[in-house]
């Protein structure tokens, strides 16, 4: 039989379907079509919004549920043979086999896509019901006498990030805002034990005193809401300052994470105090 030249990709075949060779026609009639490249994807628990419903693999792993998304998401001319997820970060990128046909002179067979899907990111409806119903609490960080810079937001962002990991599988509720302020950081929490831990912490690690408010929001099943504030005061002091504490002129030497070295101009003494006593004290900073 003579054989044809396929106008697209110029190879010599017996025949051509529909003006081009079966290598062509399979290239340009895929048998994965793309319906809706938008996947809602719930910014807590990593649940996907499929066919109406929120659906969570096990663990937040969605390798179980890329079979799903690609029968709600893409209309397929054949059979499912494999869904895999290759890359699941911004992005879901998922491979796929398909065994059929894009035309009925051409024999079924396996043929191999790579499918992404965009993430669009929401709330879902358990996260969005334990945000409103959970006890909520305020991490409230302020430096004084100096309100904090980017230098300090950013340590005490990357101390949070770190203590965040260490529970990342325990049910210990989650950051659900972060307000950055002129002077501070003010952290919501769907947790108030969250919120206290994360306080000690940094309490811990800079000088700092911490003062807890609990106020009733509500009534949740004849039981108090209470949404708790945990006020965080870093001292921002720096050695070289002049206060004037407790009516006596004197410099700050030295910062420790308990106490604080000071130095009077006026007797020539040095002293020290605890942090909760420096903070405590009627204290202004007149120089430095
Ligand atoms: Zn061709
Ligand atoms: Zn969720």
């Amino acid at each position: 039989m003579a054989k044809v030249p396929c106008p697209y990709c110029g190879r010599l075949v017996d025949r051509l379907i529909e003006g081009q060779c079966e290598e062509c026609y399979i290239e340009r009639h895929p048998l994965v079509l793309v319906k809706e490249r938008r996947l809602l994807r719930c910014k807590y628990c990593g649940a996907v919004f499929l066919g109406g419903k929120w659906v969570r693999g096990k663990r937040g792993d969605l390798g179980e549920v890329a079979r799903r998304i690609i029968s709600e998401k893409t209309s397929i001319r054949g059979v499912l043979e494999k869904a895999e997820v290759s890359q699941s970060d911004g992005e879901i990128v998922i491979n796929v086999v398909v065994k059929g046909s894009p035309h009925p002179s051409i024999e079924p067979r396996s043929l191999s896509y790579v499918v992404e899907f965009e993430y669009e990111y929401d709330i879902c409806n358990t996260c969005r019901e334990m945000l409103s119903r959970r006890e909520v609490a305020l991490l409230q960080i302020r430096g004084t006498p100096r309100g904090l810079d980017d230098t300090y937001k950013k340590k005490i962002l990357n101390i949070i990030e770190q203590e965040l990991l260490k529970f990342k599988d325990k049910k210990i509720g989650f950051i659900s805002e972060i307000k950055y302020l002129k002077d501070g950081l003010d952290i919501y929490t769907t947790n108030s034990n969250l919120a206290r831990h994360l306080a000690y912490v940094l309490h811990r690690q800079f000088p700092s005193s911490i003062k807890e408010t609990a106020k009733v929001v509500g009534v949740k099943d004849g039981r108090k809401v209470y949404h708790m504030t945990y006020s965080l005061r870093l001292v921002t002091y720096k050695p070289g300052d002049v206060v004037r504490i407790r009516g006596e002129e004197k410099r700050i030497v030295d910062i420790g994470s308990r106490h604080v070295v000071l130095y009077s101009v006026e007797t020539g003494k040095y002293d020290q105090l605890t942090i909760s006593e420096l903070l405590n004290s009627e204290i202004i900073l007149i120089g430095q």
